[in-house]
């Protein structure tokens, strides 16, 4: 018998990591994603952490659903700014998701800061609970410096404007795949797998 595990996203790509990631490490479990399971209303990311909205995201999975639920939440972290925007990344502009205008507005109040003191970290926390209770957050970083003009056409948010520690590229300048091997998301799920093969049997 297969257990469900609901992926809080309509990412497609988020889907198919955690899939993959989960494949050999858990047999028998089927991921699933938003789109599959029917809709319910999803409260705003109102948490202080990425570990407090991950587990947010993940409850509230849990209690429309019923299955057992993993969440991420993720931002990006600047030195400079003592961590903003963090939790408030995607609508750092004021509008929601305004990929172009939230990474023009953070350039503009970088732009006195020295290359030397321009680093950051993309951040992600991914959350796992299960419906008898049981709840997990785990956090990782992916170390780097914001540059000052914008670089490459993958990747989405403020990838065109991060290169990653040790890389001479962006982030945006990577493959998916080359992303997903060293990125903040590509480790915090990779880091879940364990735990979700430890709880969901027992669950
Ligand atoms: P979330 O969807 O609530 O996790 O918000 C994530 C926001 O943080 C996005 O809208 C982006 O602005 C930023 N962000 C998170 N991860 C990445 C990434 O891998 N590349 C670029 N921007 C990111």
């Amino acid at each position: 018998m297969s257990t469900r595990l609901l992926l809080a996203t309509r990412n497609a790509g988020k889907l198919a990591e955690l899939r993959r990631l989960l494949e050999s490490a858990v047999p028998g479990v089927e991921v699933v994603g938003l789109r599959d399971v029917g809709d319910y209303p999803e409260a705003p990311e109102t948490g202080v952490t990425f570990e407090d909205n991950a587990l947010l995201k993940a409850r509230e999975a849990v209690r429309y659903t019923g299955l057992a639920a993993v969440a991420d939440d993720s931002g990006l972290a600047v030195d400079a700014l003592n961590g903003m925007p963090g939790v408030l990344s995607a609508r750092w502009s004021g509008r929601h998701g305004d990929d172009d205008a939230n990474t023009a507005l953070l350039l503009g109040q970088l732009a006195d800061v020295p290359d030397e003191r321009r680093g950051a970290a993309f951040v992600c926390a991914a959350a796992l609970v299960t419906p008898e209770g049981i709840e997990r957050v785990l956090e990782r970083r992916w170390r780097g410096t914001v540059i000052r003009g914008k670089r490459g056409a993958n990747g989405f948010g403020y990838d065109p404007i991060f290169v990653p520690e040790g890389l001479s590229l962006t982030s945006a300048e990577l493959s998916p795949a080359e992303k997903d091997a060293r990125s903040h998301r590509g480790q915090a799920f990779e880091a879940l797998v364990p735990v979700i093969a430890q709880v969901l049997p027992h669950a």
